[in-house]
């Protein structure tokens, strides 16, 4: 019996999808057969056998070379790309208990894994005798680059540190991992066990596809007689805009904002451990704070030019802001005539601002049903058709859930491109928001290109009713927009070195950005725009009111978006977090110091804040900033063409796309559109300036050039 079961065991363990060659079409994952177990055994392996590769190159006799140690090491490490990719993926888009259980005792592994690469001494003085020869070996920039990038990665991992220094890095690390999960846990808990319930009879006002998801919501609770809304970001905003009733929005959003700062899912303690850990960090790597570490990283290196920048958009946004409070003023002392101005507080924004966009403006109730989601997937294929040439057909291939889409990329030339994954809809499991994976990287073998397979997830209402299908509302078209700005850089990389695939993390969020201002142009809108039932085009006035509602609350938004990347980099600039409060310092920050409208939240409070409590946008919350500027900066460059999709920008910008972690970001920027990017267009074209003014400006300057 024992030999049995171990024999039966012995074949399971091996029976594992990562072991093997897909075959798949266009090899894309099995996500049918990987199973939640599989995960710890394929990271053992692909840990053994990163750790081979890099023996290998520690082994070498001969001379330390580019190819023999720059190379081969980012040669190195494929399976656990493979493995590493797909688990993230899945724990995004499908996690479970188990996905919950396995990224516990995963995730801590691999950080250990790869710091102990970086912490190999060997390596690394392989590694810096290159980088110490850079500009006498005949190396080209890419080249140049590479070199100096990973021996950036060893310095940050603690290679020029004594040994005991470099064990507390490592300490350092490992707490930070583990506090980061616990917050990660401790949001996604909070969000989706806390449910906002209310009696049927006090729901007033909101839009009938709204009650009746939170109909939904109560029957899934067994609630009679109620309505469930939920943190989600399309179930708490409909309410906040439309709930006629005051105090339910006042508690539903207070306890939005309140998200983890007590009870059971509190994240302050952890938040300021996590910040106290960092801040020894930078400190030891010989930077002032943790933010001056993230920056120099980044393709614009100098900290004061970025808190110039964020401070001007802040300051531009903040103004904007209190034109936009002062007609919401009005509208709710009508309403509230017991009230004065100073009664008008952050919940009632929302409500007021909806009111006055659906009287003056155009909701999106109205025109929503010319935003099937098939209709805006067809417009994002159509655009990247118009710009590129390049097109999507339908593909059967494995997915982890029925309502994925899998399509084939294809070039104008009939070559492919790779594979794209659209997982629209918001389920259990699934992490809030949208956003882009990368699942098998684009890769130069031996000269050819082995094609990427991307995926973009989304959390959008999955249809209830069969005969009226998903719609968006603007800001879901822009999203779904971004997303694809994402999928279509990872497409078209054609980086040789796997470790500069990706561009700084700075300007990762450019060509989303940028993809998001083709969606709403009136040619493009004329392209995807029609009714979902009769298939009417969209009128040319509802297209105006677009434009127009466009520029709506317009300082409200970016206020609450600067105002978030200001919170980051000045908790981050921190090198003394004795005393800390997350609470006090939020509204120290932001309301005393800054002098923001004491209506509008930030974006995102620190105790929820996941963006900068995950390392990827710690202390740099502000890239969004940072790209959006070089997005609109980029659009106006097409736009002086007199064709938004110029083939020839659009040639330019593919190229940029296809290199753009090859050379650094300013030269290739400075390339493709002949200067720096500049905020004028943001400003500009998000409303906080008039155009009138620019020109004022803009002959004052050429007047006062004679002097
Ligand atoms: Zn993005």
């Amino acid at each position: 019996m024992t030999t049995l079961s171990s024999c039966e065991k012995k074949r399971d363990l091996n029976d594992n999808p990562f072991f093997e060659e897909w075959d798949t079409p266009h090899g894309v994952p099995p996500f049918s057969k990987i199973m939640p177990e599989h995960y710890e055994k394929a990271f053992e392996r692909a840990f053994s056998l990163y750790a081979e590769e890099i023996n290998q190159i520690v082994s070498n006799n001969e001379t330390p070379s580019f190819q023999n140690t720059i190379e081969a090491f980012d040669r190195a490490g494929e399976m656990f790309e493979r493995v590493y990719n797909i688990f993230e993926y899945i724990c995004d888009t499908a996690s479970s208990k188990e996905i919950r259980e396995a990224q516990k005792t995963i995730l801590p592994k691999v950080k250990l894994f790869l710091s102990s690469i970086y912490q190999n001494e060997k390596l690394f003085d392989k590694v810096s005798r290159i980088y110490d020869r850079r500009m006498s070996l005949e190396l080209d920039k890419t080249e140049r680059r590479l070199v100096e990038k990973i021996y950036e990665r060893f310095t940050d991992g603690g290679a020029l540190l004594d040994k005991s220094q470099r064990s507390r890095l490592q300490d350092i690390e490992t707490q930070c991992v583990e506090i980061q999960s616990a917050i990660s846990a401790n949001i996604l808990a909070q969000d989706s066990t806390y449910y906002f319930e209310v009696p049927i009879s006090k729901v007033e006002g909101l839009p009938l596809e709204i009650k009746d998801l939170a109909r939904e919501e109560a029957n899934r609770r067994n609630l009679e007689d109620k309505m469930v809304f939920t943190f989600r970001r399309s179930s708490i905003f409909p309410f906040l805009q439309t709930s006629n009733n005051r105090d339910l929005r006042k508690s539903f959003y207070t306890a939005y904002t309140s998200r983890c700062n007590k009870g059971e899912w509190d994240n302050t303690d952890n938040i300021h451990r996590l910040m106290e850990l960092r801040a020894e960090k930078a400190e030891m790597l010989g930077f002032r704070s943790y933010a001056h570490y993230r920056i120099s990283h980044q393709n614009e290196k100098n900290p004061d030019k970025i808190f110039s920048m964020v401070k001007e958009i802040f300051k531009y946004a903040n103004l904007k802001a209190k034109e936009e409070r002062g007609r919401l003023f009005t509208q709710f002392t009508m309403d509230n005539r017991e009230c004065d101005s100073t009664d008008f507080k952050s919940w009632d924004w929302w409500y007021y601002a909806e009111k006055l966009r659906k009287k003056e403006y155009i909701s999106d109730d109205q025109i929503r049903n010319f935003f099937s989601l098939d209709n805006v997937q067809l417009g994002a294929f159509n655009l990247l058709n118009r710009l590129y040439g390049i097109t999507f057909r339908p593909i059967a291939a494995p997915t982890y859930e029925k309502n994925v889409r899998v399509y084939e990329v294809i070039n104008d030339d009939l070559s492919s491109l790779g594979v794209l994954y659209i997982d629209p809809y918001s389920r259990n499991g699934k992490k809030q928001g949208a956003w882009c994976s990368e699942l098998v990287p684009s890769r130069e073998i031996n000269g050819k290109r082995r094609a990427a397979i991307v995926a973009v997830s989304y959390n959008f209402t999955e249809p209830i009713d069969k005969n009226r299908p998903t719609l968006l509302g603007l800001k879901e078209v822009r999203t779904f927009f971004h997303e694809m700005g994402h999928a279509i850089h990872f497409l078209f990389c054609r980086t040789k070195y796997n470790l500069l695939r990706h561009p700084e993390w700075d300007v990762v969020e450019f060509p989303s950005k940028l993809m998001e201002q083709w969606a709403f142009e009136p040619s493009i809108l004329r392209s995807y725009a029609f009714h979902y039932r009769n298939s009417e085009a969209i009128s040319k006035s509802s297209i105006e009111k677009i434009q127009k509602v466009l520029l709506f609350n317009q300082g409200f938004d970016l206020t609450e978006l600067s105002a978030a990347a200001l919170l980051d980099l000045e908790i981050h600039m921190l090198k003394d977090y004795t005393d800390f409060n997350a609470d006090s310092f939020q509204q120290e920050v932001l309301y005393k110091k800054y002098e923001m409208i004491p209506q509008i939240e930030p974006r995102y409070r620190l105790p929820y804040f996941a963006h900068i409590l995950k390392d990827d946008y710690a202390a740099g919350y502000y890239f969004y900033l940072y790209s959006e500027v070089m997005a609109h900066d980029t659009f106006d460059a097409f736009v002086q063409t007199g064709d938004v999709t110029d083939k020839r920008m659009a040639q330019q910008l593919r190229k940029y796309l296809e290199s753009s972690g090859d050379l650094d970001g300013e030269s290739s920027y400075q390339a493709m559109i002949g200067h720096q990017p500049e905020i004028m267009h943001m400003l500009l074209r998000r409303g906080m300036i008039q155009k009138q003014k620019e020109e004022e400006i803009d002959k004052e300057q050429v007047e006062d050039s004679d002097e």
